[in-house]
């Protein structure tokens, strides 16, 4: 069984801290449609006949899209795919401004049945600092709206660790999030990445710096307060619910196959790597020309190690020494383990080894550690 992601490269406007690839111009917004429902059709034995058992509409912003642009996407996606017997879990990344009541219905009529909301705060200042398109009534009214309208599988995603969310705020946020039962969180802190309008912004004096011990306190209080609450911290960014991880996200950190359409989109089919090119036009350029634009790269023992490592160690099911042992490198990998468990940021349970809670704070830098740089 396999995925699908569509990359939807359009935004109403640049947050201050996003490095995605997207525009804000709409203009080509019809032929970006027609250049996808191309992608679908030419990519069609990618998977080499899995079945879909996910699809997910990421970005940029999906909800720019209208219920036309969609029924012609899935359109393409049902003649040419074949779907598993399971539910289909179909994602639709939304921004609280384009989640009016209308957009609710119209997103009811199609085979949309989990909204991923980027709501990022309840808080007028921090969602101001951000430069997000929505302000805090919309982030609360669209969740209410969604449920009222029966989407029951909701996540948001929050932004913790700005400089302007105290601690009072994100305690705050967090219990709105208890009060409107929202099933799934996807919670990231903030960070500056390099050429971005903060970055910019905090190298002129414009904004405070980012902190990163302010960023961990956060953190830590998000554990916490989820664990009481009920929810599983199931990957170092995602907690949920009982039964409400996210399949799709799921299925990538288990290694399954899946395919990404859209500009900018990454492709994976157990053995290499391929993305498309991440520029609207060449994009639909190339597909108005019948012919896909992307590079490929086959992963070597070395690489499928170090991103098995990588993915594991982020989430609970850890990493198994047992498939560590398959690809080779069993011997680096207990060695490098060894202080990790001395030192208690990690654990072993059996052949599985994980992150303890104190290890989710340096979860990169011990992966980095246990990272082989050659075959044996
Ligand atoms: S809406 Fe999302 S993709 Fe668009 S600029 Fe903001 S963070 Fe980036």
């Amino acid at each position: 069984m396999a995925g699908l992601y569509l990359h939807i490269p359009f935004c109403k406007q640049a947050c201050h801290y996003c490095n995605f690839h997207f525009s804000t111009s709409l203009k080509m917004k019809d032929e970006m449609v027609a250049a996808i429902c191309r992608e679908l059709l030419l990519q069609k034995n990618y998977l080499e006949g899995e079945t879909l058992e996910t699809i997910y509409f990421g970005g940029g912003t999906p909800s720019l899209l209208s219920q036309q642009d969609l029924d012609l996407i899935f359109g393409e996606i049902f003649k040419h795919y074949p779907i598993s017997a399971q539910p289909l879990e179909v994602t639709l990344e939304a921004n609280p401004d384009d989640l009016t009541g209308l957009k609710i219905n119209e997103l009811r009529q199609t085979p949309v049945n989990r909204l991923s909301i980027g709501v990022q705060s309840f808080s007028e200042e921090d969602l101001r600092f951000m430069n997000r398109a929505h302000n805090a009534s919309e982030a609360l009214g669209c969740v209410q709206d969604a449920q009222s309208a029966g989407f029951e599988n909701l996540s948001i995603d929050l932004i913790y660790g700005s400089p302007t969310t105290s601690h009072e705020q994100w305690a705050e946020n967090l219990e709105t999030v208890f009060k409107l039962k929202i099933p799934h969180l996807s919670c990231y802190c903030l960070t500056v990445e390099p050429k971005t309008a903060l970055a910019h912004m905090i190298k002129k004096g414009q904004a405070k710096p980012v902190d990163d011990e302010h960023g961990a306190r956060q953190f830590e209080f998000l554990m916490e307060k989820t664990a009481v609450a009920g929810y599983e911290h199931y990957e170092i960014s995602n907690l949920a619910l009982p039964g409400h991880y996210s399949r799709h996200n799921t299925s990538y950190w288990q290694g399954k196959k899946y395919l990404g359409v859209g500009p900018s989109a990454h492709s994976f089919d157990g053995k290499s790597r391929q993305w498309n090119v991440a520029n609207n036009a060449q994009y639909i350029r190339s597909l108005q020309a019948g012919e896909l634009l992307f590079e490929i790269e086959t992963l070597t023992l070395v690489q499928r190690y170090n991103e098995y490592v990588m993915t594991g160690l982020r989430t609970k099911w850890g990493c198994s020494l047992l498939k560590i042992r398959g690809l080779g490198f069993e011997a680096e990998f207990s060695e490098g383990a060894k202080q990790f468990l001395q030192d208690g940021t990690m654990e072993r349970d059996g052949d599985i080894f994980r992150l303890t809670q104190a290890g989710r704070f340096l979860a990169d830098g011990i992966a980095a550690e246990l990272f082989a740089e050659s075959e044996n």
